[in-house]
């Protein structure tokens, strides 16, 4: 698995050269061996020598990573929703500052930030860790932050039934603070609000104050 196919220092009649000849299967959901070959096809286009010393672990490398940062690919985050526990609390629930890290899916280059979720309970609450598991499974995929927004949102009025969600996003996209227009610093917003967040504007206040209040 770990050798780079083909060329791989094997002798034919070993069982061993027999598996290697078999397509690998994809390790959870992700082909491993096919990134690899990807990446070296990378290297070799924009003029490096994959064989050299210091390229030659690369692919593997990156293949791990990438299995590791798309992992949400193969997993459902609405698991994480329904271990809730039933609960008589009708005001706001906030879970501030959970940090991410997500792929941009127009640049393949990370976008990182905080999420803040905050719902008014419709009977069902959740444990507060479940909504940083959701996040985390959201952000490990190909993305655009609108529709991980969107999707966080979506997933709690889905699944806990609530009478409002509000998800705010602020993140730093590194393929407009590294590349192209270039600049750093530059954070990007985006807010979903469902039921009550979006239709009365005291619930709606209630809650950018307690996002951003006191900072
Ligand atoms: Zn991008």
């Amino acid at each position: 698995m770990a050798t780079s196919g083909k060329d791989g220092d094997r002798f034919d009649g070993s069982l061993l050269a027999e598996v290697d000849d078999v397509e690998a299967p994809p390790v959870g959901g992700v082909d491993l061996e096919r990134i690899e070959r990807a990446v070296r096809e990378i290297l070799f286009a924009v003029g490096e020598d994959p064989d050299r010393e210091g390229l030659r672990e690369t692919p593997a490398r990156v293949a791990r990573m990438y299995a590791e940062l798309f992992g949400g690919l193969h997993e459902d985050p609405r698991v994480h929703l329904r271990k809730f526990f039933t609960e008589k609390y009708d005001e706001v629930v906030l879970v501030r500052d959970i940090s991410f890290n997500s792929m941009c899916e127009h640049h393949m280059m990370p976008f990182m930030g905080k999420a803040h979720i905050g719902y008014l309970p419709g009977g069902r609450v959740v444990g507060l860790s479940k909504l940083a598991r959701v996040v985390e499974g959201v952000a490990r995929r190909p993305q655009v932050q609108e529709r991980m927004t969107e999707e966080i949102a979506r997933l709690l009025e889905e699944e806990l039934q609530v009478k409002g969600v509000a998800v705010v996003i602020e993140a730093v996209h590194t393929c407009m603070t590294v590349r192209g227009v270039k600049k750093p610093g530059a954070i990007c917003v985006t807010s979903a609000m469902k039921g009550a967040f979006r239709t009365r504007p005291t619930t709606r206040s209630e809650i950018m104050t307690l996002i951003y209040g006191d900072r």
